[in-house]
């Protein structure tokens, strides 16, 4: 087998090409049946034709999300531009034996040939001796494919016009590129957005027109939002980019979209890329659109971050914030993280001190039964010989007991007092972690407001 990703670098990698090139990468890794212990080949194509709209920038913001994702390629990545003379030569091949044409025709010659011949005619031209390039589509019979995802595919080859493969300039149109590539590259299998579904007789016609055999194709169907609607910046984070800088594993991203419409149970949720590899089939994925839902990528982000050993969630937190010696911080905090971005907000005042939230203040500290709860945890507190979580609890629960009060009452002012905020890692834990010298800091500094 034999598959590629052929991103055009027109922009950032977006989740739907994500998809793409996950589904292509799986296949690839699939060990194949006869039990050999080989696999296929995943190959990168950059379909960098659109010369105005292609950037180095995207290239590179392209394969970084890939790599990210951990989606190594095998071969390339290589350049549609790059192989400007096979195209060239394909054409002329074409153009020698007859299956395309040189044509002027123009637009509004294509109107009025509908006009004459009836609107689902498709457009023939006279052949001319310069002009652009059309491909003989022949006049009856249908160009067809089984569609590994959608079954049975088929246009009449009687509606299609003649497409133009090149311009009058030489310079050939993107799907004639793209079926050139492919077969040149001996692609197999053809995975792609559904997008791209009306091009593939296109391309069709071009593997006939030089005598190959054609790939087999799969086009996946368009993500959703929750909403039903098209998945887009709209719904939170459309780019690989975008999800990385919200914290998501990729990991977690990998896991998602690999079970976005393909039908796994829910307790089949949490795979690696390898087990994915093994389960995935392409005729598991669903012909109706795929919702993806951030708030479930959230939770299986979740999973995948508290499943990381404790050092390895440390380091990928400590590239994510920039900040080093979080490892006891992360220990007490894991819990209560989604994502990656979640655990500065939650724990960045054991290294910066408290955050500001005076409304946090004015309901916890501002009253005098606040105050002085607050000041009864700091005698207690200040009498534990070992200061560990446990101990603390002991102290704070003994204040509770004392006073008569609910818990929170004396655990909330606690932790505005040390963390500024109602939100932070558990309360015994934190005050253990920041130590009894500060702790008492932080509550006298409290109390004297
Ligand atoms: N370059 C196309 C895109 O980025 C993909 C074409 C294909 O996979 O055949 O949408």
């Amino acid at each position: 087998m034999r598959v590629r990703f052929a991103p055009s670098p027109t922009g950032a990698l977006h989740i739907g090409g994500a998809r793409a090139a996950l589904y292509n990468w799986l296949l690839a890794h699939q060990l194949n049946e006869q039990g050999s212990g080989t696999r296929g080949t995943f190959m990168l194509r950059i379909e960098d034709t659109d010369r105005e709209r292609s950037t180095d920038a995207n290239v590179a913001q392209i394969l970084d999300a890939l790599t990210w994702l951990g989606l190594q390629w095998d071969e390339g990545p290589i350049s549609q531009v790059g192989n400007t003379p096979r195209h060239q030569e394909a054409l002329a091949q074409l153009l020698a034996d007859g299956h395309a044409y040189h044509s002027n025709a123009t637009a509004e010659d294509v109107k009025n040939y509908k006009q004459t011949h009836g609107a689902d005619r498709g457009f023939r031209g006279e052949p001319e001796s310069s002009g652009a390039v059309r491909l003989h589509v022949p006049d009856d019979g249908h160009t067809g494919f089984e569609d590994l995802v959608r079954g049975e595919v088929s246009f009449p080859n009687a509606a299609m016009d003649d497409p133009v493969i090149a311009r009058a300039d030489g310079s050939v149109l993107y799907n004639f590129a793209v079926a050139v590539d492919d077969l040149d590259a001996k692609i197999t299998h053809v995975v792609r957005g559904e997008d791209h579904i009306s091009n593939t007789p296109k391309q069709l016609l071009v593997f006939e027109a030089l005598g190959a055999t054609p790939p087999q194709y799969a086009h996946l169907p368009l993500l959703h939002g929750p909403d039903g609607k098209k998945l887009s910046k709209r719904h939170g984070a459309a780019s690989v980019q975008e999800l990385r800088d919200a914290g998501y594993l990729p990991e977690a991203v990998n896991n998602y979209i690999a079970l976005l419409g393909t039908g796994f149970a829910p307790d089949e949720e949490f795979f690696t890329l390898q087990e994915m590899a093994e389960r995935f089939r392409l005729d598991r994925v669903s012909r109706s659109p795929a919702v993806f839902d951030e708030q479930k990528l959230r939770h299986l982000n979740g999973m995948h971050l508290r499943a990381l050993e404790l050092d390895e969630l440390t380091e990928r937190l400590e590239q994510f914030t920039g900040r080093s010696g979080l490892h006891d911080a992360v220990a007490i905090s894991r819990e209560k993280i989604q994502t990656l971005a979640d655990f500065w907000p939650l724990a960045g005042f054991l290294f910066d001190g408290p955050a500001d939230d005076p409304a946090a203040f004015a309901r916890t500290i501002g009253s005098d039964a606040g105050r002085e709860a607050l000041a009864d945890a700091r005698a207690a507190l200040a009498e534990v010989q070992a200061f560990t979580p446990a101990a603390v609890e002991q102290a704070l629960r003994a204040v509770v007991e004392r006073r008569g009060l609910k818990p929170g009452q004396v655990f909330q002012p606690v932790r505005v007092a040390i963390a500024g905020t109602t939100v932070s890692p558990g309360i015994f834990e934190s005050v253990a972690l920041l130590g009894r010298d500060r702790t008492l800091e932080l509550i006298d500094r409290a109390l004297a407001r």
